[in-house]
């Protein structure tokens, strides 16, 4: 049954200490939920899943939107949009995948509103943006009334819906650091439709070519074939050293991934599209 928004209550701070206070303060009592785009929470609010009634609107908190470029890296605010990202021309220069990933999350609509840290923090396995930001070694920002620390990413969930994150801890921003030179990347949703789908199997694909044309820094990472978005660390040391070469790939590649049976999709159409869209990669490096 729908929860009435009547029944919420909303705490709006504005600055980013104001709200990591109060969301201190809620975690010992009546727990505050962050609320970033609301694409995810309203839905839960709308199907009546979620019990949660009070929020903490990130909304104002300015700071968290920007998107800083350095060299060595570029800084994502927590509440960038997947919009802001699609639109950025540096992400769109040096991180095209994670561009491309912006560019299939809804439909414009939905990515004017959508955070990244939303996609992070809602912790689905099919979340779009969650295999780039593995293949790129990014990064996690969280701050709390105790401090800042960093989170690697491919440390950041324990299990399925299951982050490494305090419920006083917000999502400030996420570093991308710059890929090595000649980096080539590769991104690949499947879903029911070309547009507006839940993705049956989306992977990112990065590696640069040696001389010889031998491969190297491979990053194979792939979501909804998993409990959690995963590196296919069999199948990058199959490709490490190596001339692109699909058979022993695609071999490893089914030791690594343990898709399951659901209403998108069964375990074994799953197997099969993951050594697909990795196939394509090593045709898109050749
Ligand atoms: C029609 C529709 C289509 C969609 N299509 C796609 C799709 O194609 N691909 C895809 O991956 N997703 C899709 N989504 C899901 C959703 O849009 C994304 O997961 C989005 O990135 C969530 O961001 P948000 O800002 O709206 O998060 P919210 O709904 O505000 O929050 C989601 C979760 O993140 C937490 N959170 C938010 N910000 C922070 C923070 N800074 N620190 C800590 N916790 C935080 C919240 O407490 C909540 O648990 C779709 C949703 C809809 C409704």
């Amino acid at each position: 049954m729908r929860s009435p928004l009547s029944a919420c209550e909303l705490v709006r701070p504005r600055s980013l200490d104001l709200a990591l206070e109060a969301l201190h303060e809620s975690a010992e009592g009546r727990r505050l939920t962050p609320l970033a785009g609301g694409t995810d929470l309203y839905v839960y609010l709308n199907a009546g899943t979620f019990e949660g009634r009070r929020f903490l609107d990130l909304g104002r908190l300015a700071e968290l939107r920007r998107i800083r470029v350095a060299r060595e890296a570029i800084r994502i605010g927590a509440l960038a949009t997947f919009r802001a990202i699609r639109t950025h021309p540096e992400l769109r220069r040096r991180f095209p995948a994670l561009v491309a990933a912006a560019a299939e999350i809804g439909a414009w609509q939905i990515q004017s509103r959508a955070t990244i840290a939303g996609n992070i923090a809602n912790a689905s396995p099919a979340g779009d943006s969650l295999p780039v930001l593995l293949a790129h070694d990014a990064v996690v920002h969280a701050r709390s009334v105790r401090g800042e620390r960093a989170i690697e990413f491919a440390k950041l969930y324990r299990g399925y819906r299951d982050l490494d994150l305090a419920p006083d801890e917000l999502i400030t921003e996420i570093v991308l650091p710059e890929p090595p030179k000649g980096a080539i990347p590769f991104f690949r949703k499947v879903g029911t439709r070309r547009a507006q789908s839940i993705s049956k199997v989306v992977f990112c694909g990065l590696a640069t070519k040696a001389k010889g044309g031998a491969l190297e820094h491979v990053r194979l990472a792939f979501g909804s074939v998993a409990r959690v978005p995963l590196r296919a660390a069999r199948a990058e040391r199959a490709l490490e050293g190596r001339k692109p070469g699909a058979a022993a790939a695609r071999n490893a590649l089914s030791q690594d991934i343990a898709p399951i049976d659901d209403i998108r999709s069964d375990r074994e159409y799953r197997m099969t599209v993951a050594g697909n869209v990795l196939e394509q990669f090593l045709r898109a490096l050749r």
